[in-house]
């Protein structure tokens, strides 16, 4: 297949633009760069299937040739990404969206939406299946990316009902690993990194919130299954153990020996979710697949890379 990766210099676009090449396709990894980087794809440059242009997906897309399949990632991800970037989350989930789509239409190519479990809100239904409708706050600061992606789901069916164009939607759990952002705000960069330089982990607020982390290739292998797949319906991917902040917070402590503890910060965005588990039967069933790396063993996989980082930027 040739395919196109939006969002391919990113920390999910560079793993998927790796195993897509690893499995014999050809990639077009498309980034304006705002929260992706080059450094993602370095190690590509120079394959003889891969490609990278630098271009805005809420701009007109044009691709020379045929395209089989688009992966559609691009957005800014990180809660203090989309405060920071709330025009910016909010065009890219619509009009790049519609875009990509566009361009899937014309193409004739299969189309996958990177959503998120962020389309549940702050849930009131726990764990969350895909038939659950959420629980969101438009006018929240995480508005912008929810309804965004709500927007964007609601585009994709309707591209698919109307113009008959092949689509996925895969609902993407809070995903960790190398490649992350030092400083995307998130839980998983800020603890490893504390904890790498000796600090306390900032905890915010009573850290009695939960999350549910998955390590990249397991997303991938989702990502993969479900493009190969015929499921036109949303597929929750996310690995069920569920964690609260505070718990999380001691593992990377333990992993790494710091002693320096926790000290727990006022700094909880509003309508942060209280709890976050994604219920998996679905993907178990129409893709066979479940995740493999537990949290220790793919954080065993993530600290060493954060390490490397923050010594090459001299920060250690
Ligand atoms: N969080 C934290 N300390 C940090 C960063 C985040 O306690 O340094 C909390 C945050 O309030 C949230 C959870 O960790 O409850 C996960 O936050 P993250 O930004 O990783 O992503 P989210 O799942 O909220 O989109």
């Amino acid at each position: 297949m040739r395919v196109l990766i939006t969002g391919g210099a990113g920390f999910l676009g560079s793993h998927l633009s790796d195993r897509l090449l690893a499995e014999g396709h050809t990639v077009i990894a498309m980034d304006n760069l705002i929260t992706g980087n080059t450094d993602n794809i370095a190690h590509l440059a120079g394959h003889e299937r891969f490609t990278f242009i630098k271009h805005d997906v809420t701009n007109y897309i044009f691709i020379d040739g045929p395209v089989d399949a688009i992966l559609h990632f691009a957005s800014p991800a990180s809660p203090i990404d989309y405060l920071e970037l709330p025009i910016q989350t909010l065009k890219v989930g619509a009009l790049g969206t519609h875009k990509a789509l566009g361009l899937a239409k014309d193409k004739g190519a299969r189309f996958l939406l990177a959503s998120t479990s962020e389309v549940y809100g702050d849930p009131q239904v726990h764990p969350q299946a895909e038939t659950y409708y959420g629980h969101v706050n438009p006018i929240g600061p995480r508005g912008v990316y929810d309804e965004a992606k709500r927007f964007a789901e609601a585009m994709t069916m309707a591209y698919h009902t109307y113009h008959g164009v092949d689509t996925r939607i895969v609902r993407i759990f809070n995903t960790y690993g190398p490649r992350m952002r030092l400083r995307d705000g998130r839980v998983v960069p800020n603890f490893i990194t504390q904890a790498i330089k000796g600090e306390p982990l900032t905890v915010y607020g009573d850290g009695m919130q939960t999350r549910s982390f998955q390590y990249v290739s397991d997303l991938v292998e989702g990502v993969y299954r479900l493009l190969l797949s015929n499921e036109v319906e949303p597929v929750n991917i996310g690995n069920p153990g569920e964690f609260t902040i505070k718990e999380f917070a001691e593992i990377v402590n333990r992993l790494t020996s710091n002693r320096a503890g926790i000290i727990n910060k006022d700094l909880r965005t509003k309508d942060d979710p209280q709890v976050r588990q994604p219920d998996i039967s679905k993907a178990r069933r129409v893709l066979n697949w479940s995740p493999q790396v537990s949290l220790e063993e793919g954080l065993r996989l993530t600290i060493p890379w954060f390490q490397e980082q923050l010594q090459r930027r001299g920060e250690l």
